[in-house]
C-alpha cells in the first residue's frame, strides 16, 4: 500500500457488516459521488457495495502522461479481489458472474460530462452464467450487447452510430419496431456483430493489448476490461466538453476525478424492476414534495437521456410489485434530508422489488427554489437563519432578476412545454449548437431548438439566450444544465416537430412552419412558447427574496462579529437611484458626474471646451451650473437622509468632443458639395482644436484630479452646483448628504490643493445662502502610488473610495479598454491568469487596497472606506473586500445590489 491511500471501500462485506472507509466530507479525495455513496452506506442506506479510486490517483495518472503510478494497478487488483470476496462472486465467472459499473465522480458535479461503463465483467462465458442465474436469456444478451456498445464507444472511441445502425438493421430484418421487441436470438447475433465492428474499428497500433493472433478482439478478460475502463474515465477528465464545463463553472482543472467501481444492480429485470432520478423537494420552485421520474424495466441512462417518456415519482408506490420499494424510497428521502439538512438529488434502481441507492448529492436548484427551501427549512427547524443565508448562491440571484414577459403583452402562443428553467428569452431559432455559436458571435440573440440536448451541445447552450427541447423532462440534460447556468429553458414541447437537417419545425395541430432565423420567445417559468418577440420586463424583489435579504441585512449590519458590511450603489440619475433604493442600497457610493453631460448637454460642454471666446465659455459654464444644480437637487432629494458620493469630472475632455475622423469625413464632403469658405474654415478650426486635445494614452493623461489642477473651472462649477443644491434642499426641509470625491489622485499635494479650492467654494455658498454646510471631501484611490502613500493622503481626506477598475488597470499595466478583447481570453486559456482581473479582484490589487485601508485608518481613525469599481458587484471579490481589506462598504450597479447584500452577509458569516 502506498503512503497515500488510493482506494476506499464502501458498502457491506460477506457477513453484511459495513466496511465503508470514506465519508461525505471527503469530496476532494473520493469525488462527490464516491463521498456520498460512502456516507449513504455509513448511515445504513442500501448501497450496492464497491470501491472508489481517488481523484489524486487520476491527477498522478494524467500528469505522468497517462501512465499508472507505481503500485496502483496492484492495489486495484486487490480491491477487485476483495469485492469478489465480499460478494461471493467473481468477475467473468461462467457460473454466476459478478458485474460492475465503472463511473466517474469529480469533486464537483459535472452532469453527463464524463464517462461511464456498465455491465463490466461480461464475456462469452460469463453471459452463460448470467442466463442461468436470471433464467432470462434475453436480459443477459441485452446486457452483453449494451456492454460491448458502451465499452467500444466510451473506452475506445468507436463511432456509436455503427452500433445504432446495426440495431436498426436487425429490427428491419426481424420486422419489429422497438428495441424491446428484439428476441434473445436477435440480441445474441447482435453481440457477434458488435464484436466484429469492434475488431474492424479499433486501431491495433494504439491498442496492442487487444491483439490475439494478430487480430483485434473484444477483451474477454475482466481485469483488462476494468483497467481500460478506469483509464477511460480518468482520460475523460480532460475531454473537450469536460474542460469547457469546468471553465463555465469555475471548477479548477487540477482536481481530477475519482472512479467508482460498484456492483451492478439492474432496473431492467422485468416488471418489478425500475430505475429513476428524484429530488427530495421540487428543484424548480422549492415546494416540499417528492419530485422526479422513473421508468419500469429500464437502465439508468434511459431516464436521463429522455428517450422514453417517464412516469412521475409520486406514482411509484401505486405500481404493482413496486409498492414496497416506493414506500422505502420515501423513507430514504426523509432520512437523507434529515441527515444532510438539505434538499438531496438521488439516483436509484429497484431490482426485482428491492431498492438500491446509486447516488445522492445536495441537489441543484433554481434561485426561486433555493430561497424557498432555505426559508422552509428554517421554519421546519432543520437549519438556522444564518445557514439559510449562507446557502443561497449570490450569483444565482441573478436568475430572479432575469427579465420576464411583459404582463400586458398580447401573446401569440405557439405551444407549451415544461417550465424547466426560469426567465424569459427572445431570439432567432437555431437548430444546432454550431449555428448557435456562430449567430451569437455575430451579435444575434438565439434560442437553441433541439429534440433533446446532450453534453456536446454545451457550447451552443452557453451561447444561446434560451433553450427549447421537444422531448425530455425536467430532469433531462437540457433542464439540468440550463438551470445551473441560469438560462431560460422550456423542455418537452411535444408540438414541435423538429427537422434539424432541413432547419425547420412544424407545429403540430397548425399549419405553421418555423425556419431558422425566425424569432420566438420562450418563458422558462411558465413553459410558454410564443411566435415573434415578446417585450420583456425586469423582475421585482418580493416574497422569499425579500425575506432572505432581510435576514442577510440583519447579519451584515449587525455590530457583532466585526465591522458591519454596507452596500451602496453606483448611480448617476434619479431613476437608477430609486431602483437601487428598492433593491436595498443604503446610499450612493459613486455618482459619475460626467454621465450628466450627455444628450443635449453635450453641446454645452463642447462649447465650453472648444470656444476661444471668453464670454461664450462663461455662458456655457453658467448653463452647465444651472443644469447640474438641478440634477443634484433631484438626486439628493431622492437620497435624502442617505450619503451620496459625488465624484468630480474624471474622463479626458476629448471624450465629450466629436470623433475627429468623422469630422474629417464631413469636412471632405462639405468641400466636394462646394460649401462656402467661412463654413469650411470654421469646421477646420474645430478639427484643429479637437486634434490639439488628443493624447496618446488618454486614460493615463489629462483626466481625474489633473483636470481640476489644469482646468479648475469645470470641477469647481460642479462643487458649486452640489453645494447650491444642498443648501437649497436644506432650506426646503430635506436632509441632503453629499460627499465630494476627487478622482485619480496619485500625489498628496494634488489632493491638498484641490481640496483647498473646493473648501473655498463651499464657504462662498455657505456665506451666500446662509446655510451651514458640512460636506466631506474624500479621495478616490485608483493608482498604486496613492495606495503606497495612503497614510499621507489620509491626513487630508475624510474618506477613501477605491476605484478598482483603474487600480487594476494601473497595477497590471493592462489597458482596461483593450485587454479584455485583445489578450485576457488567451491568458485565461493558457492559465497565465486564473480569472479576469477586471471581473474578480486580483490578490495583488486587493493587497494594495488592504494596505491603503490600514495606512488610512492608522493615520485618520475617523475615515470610512469603500470600493466602487465593478468588483463591488462580484460576490467573490465582495467577500475579500470586507474580510481581507477591511472596507466599510462596496458599491455596485443597481441590479447587482441584491447580490451584493447577500454576498456581504456571507462575508460576515465567514468571519465567524
Ligand atoms: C474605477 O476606476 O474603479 C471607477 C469606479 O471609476 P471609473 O470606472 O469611472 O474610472
Ligand atoms: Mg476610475
Amino acid at each position: 500500500m502506498s503512503v497515500q491511500q488510493r482506494i476506499y471501500r464502501f458498502g457491506t462485506d460477506e457477513h453484511g457488516r459495513d466496511v465503508t472507509e470514506g465519508s461525505s466530507s471527503m469530496n476532494y479525495i473520493l469525488g462527490g459521488k464516491g463521498a456520498n455513496l460512502a456516507e449513504m452506506a455509513r448511515i445504513g442506506l442500501p448501497v450496492p457495495p464497491g470501491f472508489t479510486i481517488t481523484c489524486q490517483t487520476c491527477v498522478e495518472y494524467s500528469t505522468a502522461g497517462n501512465t499508472w503510478p507505481e503500485g496502483a494497478l496492484d492495489e486495484i487488483a486487490e480491491a477487485e479481489a476483495d469485492l469478489e470476496r465480499r460478494m461471493g462472486k467473481r468477475l467473468g465467472d461462467p457460473a454466476d458472474p459478478l458485474l460492475v459499473s465503472v463511473r466517474s465522480g469529480a469533486p464537483f458535479s459535472m452532469p453527463g460530462m464524463m464517462d461511464t461503463v456498465l455491465n463490466l465483467g461480461l464475456n462469452d462465458a460469463s453471459v452463460q452464467g448470467l442466463i442461468v442465474q436470471t433464467e432470462n436469456p434475453r436480459f443477459a444478451w441485452d446486457s452483453y450487447r449494451r456492454f460491448i456498445q458502451m465499452f467500444s464507444d466510451v473506452v475506445l472511441g468507436v463511432d456509436a452510430e455503427l452500433f445504432e445502425n446495426a440495431i436498426t438493421q436487425k429490427k428491419l430484418i426481424a420486422g419489429v419496431r422497438s428495441d424491446a421487441e428484439l428476441s434473445a436470438e436477435d440480441l445474441e447475433e447482435l453481440v457477434a456483430e458488435f464484436k466484429q465492428i469492434f475488431s474492424e474499428h479499433v486501431d491495433a497500433t494504439a491498442h496492442p493489448e487487444l491483439l490475439v493472433d494478430g487480430e483485434i478482439v473484444f477483451p474477454a478478460d475482466p481485469a483488462l476490461q476494468l483497467r481500460l475502463a478506469i483509464q477511460a474515465v480518468f482520460g475523460s477528465w480532460m475531454n473537450e466538453r469536460a474542460i469547457l464545463y469546468r471553465k463555465q463553472n469555475g471548477i479548477p482543472d487540477d482536481l481530477g476525478t475519482a472512479v467508482n467501481v460498484q456492483v451492478m444492480v439492474f432496473g431492467n429485470k422485468g416488471a418489478t424492476s425500475a430505475t429513476g432520478v428524484a429530488f427530495t423537494r421540487n428543484p424548480a420552485n422549492g415546494a416540499r414534495e417528492f419530485y422526479g421520474d422513473f421508468l419500469v424495466n429500464a437502465q439508468g441512462e434511459d431516464v436521463v437521456a429522455g428517450i422514453r417518456n417517464t412516469e412521475p415519482i409520486s406514482d411509484l408506490k401505486t405500481v404493482e410489485g413496486l409498492e414496497q420499494a416506493g414506500t422505502e424510497l420515501e423513507r430514504v428521502f426523509t432520512v437523507l434530508e434529515n441527515h444532510y439538512r438539505d434538499m438531496c438529488d438521488i439516483e436509484f434502481t429497484i431490482e426485482q422489488g428491492r431498492l438500491w441507492m446509486l447516488q445522492t448529492r445536495v441537489g441543484k436548484r433554481t434561485a426561486t427554489a433555493a430561497l424557498k427551501i432555505a426559508i422552509d427549512m428554517v421554519d421546519e427547524g432543520l437549519i438556522t437563519r444564518e445557514e439559510a443565508v449562507g446557502r443561497v448562491d449570490p450569483a444565482q440571484l441573478d436568475q430572479l432578476l432575469h427579465p420576464q414577459f411583459d404582463a400586458s403583452a398580447e401573446l401569440d402562443i405557439l405551444a407549451r412545454g415544461l417550465n424547466a428553467s426560469p426567465g424569459a428569452a427572445v431570439g432567432e431559432i437555431v437548430f444546432s449548437s454550431d449555428d448557435a455559436v456562430a449567430r451569437a458571435a455575430e451579435g444575434h440573440p438565439v434560442v437553441l431548438v433541439r429534440w433533446e440536448t446532450n453534453p456536446d451541445d454545451l457550447k451552443g447552450m452557453v451561447a444561446a439566450e434560451g433553450i427549447l427541447t421537444s422531448h425530455g423532462g425536467k430532469t433531462s440534460h437540457a433542464a439540468v444544465i440550463a438551470r445551473g447556468m441560469g438560462t431560460p429553458c422550456v423542455c418537452g414541447v411535444e408540438a414541435f416537430q423538429i427537422d434539424a437537417a432541413k432547419k425547420e419545425v412544424r407545429v403540430s395541430g397548425t399549419d405553421i412552419v418555423l425556419h431558422e432565423g425566425d424569432i420566438i420567445s420562450i418563458d422558462g417559468a411558465t413553459g410558454i412558447v410564443v411566435a415573434g418577440a415578446v417585450p420583456l420586463v425586469s423582475a421585482e424583489l418580493t416574497g422569499d427574496l425579500e425575506t432572505i435579504l432581510a435576514w442577510a441585512d440583519e447579519i451584515r449590519l449587525s455590530e457583532n462579529g466585526g465591522r458591519p458590511c454596507h452596500v451602496r450603489v453606483n448611480a448617476d440619475n434619479p431613476a437608477d437611484a430609486k431602483l437601487a433604493l428598492d433593491f436595498g442600497a443604503e446610499a450612493i457610493g459613486l455618482c459619475r458626474t460626467e454621465h450628466m453631460f450627455l444628450g443635449d448637454r453635450k453641446n454645452i460642454i463642447q462649447t465650453y471646451i472648444l470656444s476661444d471666446d471668453d464670454a461664450e465659455r462663461a455662458e456655457a459654464l453658467q448653463e452647465l451650473l444651472r443644469v447640474q444644480t438641478e440634477d443634484f437637487v433631484q438626486m439628493l432629494k431622492t437620497m435624502s437622509g442617505r450619503p451620496m458620493v459625488i465624484r468630480l469630472i474624471d474622463p479626458p475632455l476629448h471624450e465629450f468632443l466629436d470623433d475627429p475622423r468623422a469630422l474629417e469625413i464631413s469636412i471632405a464632403k462639405r468641400e466636394s458639395d462646394g460649401a462656402d469658405e467661412a463654413e469650411l474654415a470654421a469646421l477646420r478650426d474645430r478639427l484643429r482644436r479637437i486634434d490639439a486635445m488628443s493624447e496618446s494614452n488618454p486614460m493615463l493623461g489629462l483626466r481625474g484630479v489633473r483636470l481640476s489642477v489644469v482646468y479648475p473651472d469645470l470641477p469647481l462649477m460642479q462643487v458649486r452646483a452640489i453645494t447650491t443644491a444642498t443648501a437649497q434642499l436644506i432650506k426646503d426641509g430635506y436632509d441632503p448628504r453629499p460627499e465630494i470625491l476627487v478622482p485619480l489622485v496619485a500625489i498628496t499635494e494634488e489632493h491638498v490643493q484641490t481640496r483647498e479650492v473646493i473648501e473655498q467654494v463651499i464657504a462662498e455658498v455657505e456665506r451666500d445662502s446662509g446655510v451651514k454646510l458640512d460636506i466631506p471631501v474624500g479621495t478616490m484611490l485608483e493608482l498604486p502610488r496613492a495606495c503606497l502613500v495612503a497614510d499621507d493622503i489620509a491626513r487630508h481626506a475624510d474618506f477613501f473610495c477605491f476605484g478598482t477598475n483603474d487600480l487594476t488597470q494601473t497595477a497590471f499595466g493592462f489597458s482596461r479598454d483593450d485587454a479584455e478583447a485583445k489578450f485576457i481570453p488567451i491568458y485565461l486559456h493558457r492559465k497565465i491568469l486564473k480569472a479576469n482581473p477586471f471581473e474578480t479582484i486580483d490578490d495583488a490589487v486587493l493587497e494594495l487596497v488592504r494596505m491603503a485601508v490600514e495606512k488610512g485608518r492608522d493615520a485618520n481613525s475617523a475615515m470610512h472606506f469603500g470600493v466602487c469599481g465593478e468588483h463591488g458587484g462580484d460576490p467573490a471579490s465582495i467577500v475579500k473586500f470586507f474580510n481581507v481589506a477591511g472596507v466599510d462598504y462596496v458599491s455596485c450597479s443597481p441590479y447587482r445590489v441584491p447580490v451584493a447584500r447577500l454576498a456581504a452577509a456571507q462575508a460576515k458569516l465567514k468571519r465567524a
